[in-house]
């Protein structure tokens, strides 16, 4: 049974999250038999399950997890409270997915659209053999995804904090003669060093080449009158933080100022306007028109920012397809950059908890200009 007494002490219940899918899901119009669950950001979302390969069945009153033999130890330890079924060596997971839901006497099996076509050719045979059909259900678990408990809060939290000490620690490198490589491989040891994993491959960029939005970094070293921009963040306990800063070795020019002061005055304007109730796509514009009001509307070629969580990209965020009004809870990037081909660029990413009446940093390193290495 659930062990109520470890989950409540973490302040974190995964069967309470199963309990809100499942009335998303069954309590709709025609609702599947049963849902299956299979991508491992939402396996760990709804288990704790934190192995690459798995699936979660549930039915209005039942639930199996599923998963091979690598797994089979590790899957007792991190999913107490439900039966576990290990699909044995020599046959196809997809079978034994098929047939457990046939015991649960499941006809219809409700199904993720971000299931891939190669799953579900392997997905066809078993399928016909148990009786099932399958019924695409949308992304339920995205959707609860998107408003973070308090748990998942303060792990974002802990992330943002590494990406803030991390950003401190390389501040010694911000100097002519370091390699962007080697910028990109202290912040990655760094991350490691505090029990993290970096969340997504490190940028580290200079002069020119701070043009490329997601430029990878090269030996290039770096000199006097060169922008820098470092991307980074890091994975803790399942949980991702995200940001940018860029600075200026030796001293900015009236150049580098006017990029640099249109990109913090658009970061400043968004994050003053983030509340719940405002759409996402109206802070994108918010922050478009202040760059554009600096005469660099051409120049801000991505969308302001996007959800974080599980994922560095975890859904709905702050672009022009996002419609549905902010709610509390989301954490969201706010990281609006220029990017002047043959000269250079400037990008800021903050991460923000939305508030009842607002938004809060969770990352705080400063954003004002720096001109580093004089
Ligand atoms: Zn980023
Ligand atoms: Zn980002």
């Amino acid at each position: 049974m659930v062990s109520q007494h470890q989950t409540q002490a973490a302040g974190l219940s995964y069967a309470a999250r199963r309990a809100k899918l499942r009335e998303a899901v069954f309590g709709g119009k025609n609702p599947p038999d049963a849902l299956l669950i299979v991508g491992a950001g939402n396996l760990f979302y709804l288990t704790g399950f934190t192995g690459s390969f798995g699936a979660l069945l549930l039915t209005p009153d039942a639930e199996r997890f599923l998963t091979g033999g690598i797994y089979a130890t590790q899957a007792q330890g991190e999913v107490a409270d439900m039966p576990i079924v290990v699909n044995p060596v020599l046959k196809e997971f997809g079978e034994t997915v098929a047939e457990t839901a046939q015991e649960l006497g499941v006809r219809v099996l409700g199904v993720e659209s971000s299931v891939s076509l190669a799953w579900l050719q392997g997905m066809r045979k078993p399928l016909r053999k148990a009786k099932l059909r399958l019924k695409p259900v949308g992304a339920p678990v995205e959707k609860l995804r998107r408003i973070k408990d308090a748990n998942e809060i303060a792990r974002l939290r802990a992330a943002a904090h590494i990406a803030d000490a991390t950003y401190e620690h390389i501040q010694r490198l911000f100097q002519p003669e370091i390699a962007e490589w080697d910028i990109a491989m202290e912040i990655d040891f760094y991350i490691r060093r505090q029990g993290a994993y970096p969340a997504f491959d490190t940028i580290a960029v200079s002069g020119e080449r701070t043009a490329l939005p997601h430029g990878k970094p090269t030996e290039r070293r770096l000199q006097k009158g060169d922008f820098v921009t470092v991307d980074f963040g890091a994975r803790l306990d399942g949980y991702c933080s995200d940001m940018t800063r860029t600075v200026v070795i030796g001293s900015a020019s009236p150049e580098h100022r006017r990029l640099y002061t249109a990109v913090l005055d658009a970061l400043n304007r968004a994050i003053e306007a983030i509340r719940p109730g405002v759409k996402g796509k109206l802070i994108d514009t918010l922050a478009r028109q202040t760059i554009e009001s600096h005469g660099l509307g051409d120049y801000f070629v991505h969308s302001l920012g996007h959800s974080v969580g599980i994922a560095v990209h975890d859904g709905a965020g702050l672009s022009f397809r996002d419609k549905k009004p902010l709610e509390a809870g989301m954490v969201l990037t706010v990281e609006p950059g220029v990017y002047v081909p043959g000269f250079g660029g400037v990008r800021l990413e903050q991460m923000v908890l939305v508030t009842p009446d607002g938004c809060e940093l969770l990352t705080h390193a400063p954003v004002a200009l720096r001109e580093c290495g004089e």
